[in-house]
């Protein structure tokens, strides 16, 4: 298959033709249809058209761009510090999914797991509304071989920031899974499925949020909150602000920070960006030996991830975590 290589043209959806023909209104008709089922079935009407496969598909991204404009529904329904603290910890809960599973696990398999914590952990990961498991792992792996050259689906210093930061994921080739890169994970019928219906798990937070903030208006009116509240706050400002701390580690940790290995790409370290990820803004460690389990290497490299991932160890939930070899460190500049 061919490899993600965006390219930024203007966007001419906008600027329809004075006369249509029927083909053309066929044509478009059915660029709408395909569009709004994928909001639902990523599978449906999978074929690739190489005239737009590198564009973003603006229909398709609607539902992302209202995410964003949701969160401004806060000026409506006000705030309360459950609101916040529900937020916050699902900021938390779902940052270490992405990062020790999505991540650590399902991209780079460092360290085994049951199958049952396997799957709670793809569906809090597949609530983050990055996809699914199988289609992050595979753009991920894709990032690991091409890392900084015209294959890197987000590479910032080829494509720039804000398409590495936020563009590159909108266009119908990158909304394809390439499962030949994913083999190991695809064989699990249940992973397939999260993949397959992705919108499923955030709608279903959501719901669930709303209803959580509905019932704490009846049962604990003192608190303050409501339906609202709960899904403005809980999903749309937590899973955004998710989002954007996850993706700083395509743009931002590609181009500020330290440079400890020479890699063949421009990962960098940047303790902001492990604060903020939990652990991954140690990017250049991390291009350099992503085998292992851990991203800070030194011990005052703050990791939260790792240490999680030991509590889970620790609890005989994850096994065979992998550290970072001592030769890895000889070959370090500080
Ligand atoms: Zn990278
Ligand atoms: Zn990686």
């Amino acid at each position: 298959m061919a490899l993600s290589r965006p390219v930024l043209i203007p966007i001419s959806h906008g600027a329809k033709p004075a006369t249509l023909n029927a083909e053309v209104v066929d044509a478009h008709g059915s660029w709408l249809s395909r569009s709004v089922r994928r909001w639902i079935d990523t599978a449906a009407s999978d074929e690739l058209d190489e005239a737009t496969a590198d564009r973003i598909d603006w229909l398709r991204t609607a539902p992302f761009i209202a995410m964003h404009l949701a969160c401004l529904c806060v000026f409506w329904v006000g705030v309360s510090p459950i609101a916040l603290i529900v937020a916050a910890a699902l900021y938390v809960v779902r940052m270490f999914a992405l990062t020790g599973f999505y991540h650590r696990y399902f991209s780079h398999r460092t360290f085994q797991t049951s199958r049952t914590v396997q799957f709670v952990f793809a569906l809090i990961g597949a609530s983050c509304v990055q996809r699914g498991p199988l289609w992050w792992a595979a753009h991920h792996r894709n990032h690991h071989r091409h890392a900084d050259t015209t294959r890197d689906p987000h590479s910032p210093g080829v494509y720039g920031f804000i398409w590495s930061h936020v563009g590159w994921f909108l266009t119908p080739r990158n909304f394809r899974t390439d499962l030949s890169r994913v083999p190991d994970l695809a064989k699990f019928p249940e992973l397939r499925v999260l993949d397959r219906y992705d919108t499923l798990v955030p709608v279903m937070l959501a719901v669930c949020l709303y209803l959580l903030g509905v019932l704490l208006k009846h049962v604990a009116p003192q608190l303050g909150t409501s339906g609202g509240q709960m899904l403005v706050w809980g999903f749309f400002v937590s899973t955004i602000v998710l989002f954007h701390a996850t993706v700083t580690i395509n743009s931002l940790a590609h181009r500020f920070g330290s440079r400890r290995f020479n890699t063949r790409d421009d990962s960098r370290n940047n303790v902001w960006l492990a604060l903020l990820t939990f652990g991954e803004g140690w990017h250049n460690n991390h291009h350099f030996f992503p085998g292992s389990s851990r991203q800070g290497f030194r011990w005052w490299e703050i990791d939260l991830t790792w240490y999680g991932l030991r509590l889970m160890s620790a609890l005989g939930l994850v096994r065979g975590l992998k550290p970072v070899p001592a030769w890895v460190m000889t070959k370090a500049r500080e």
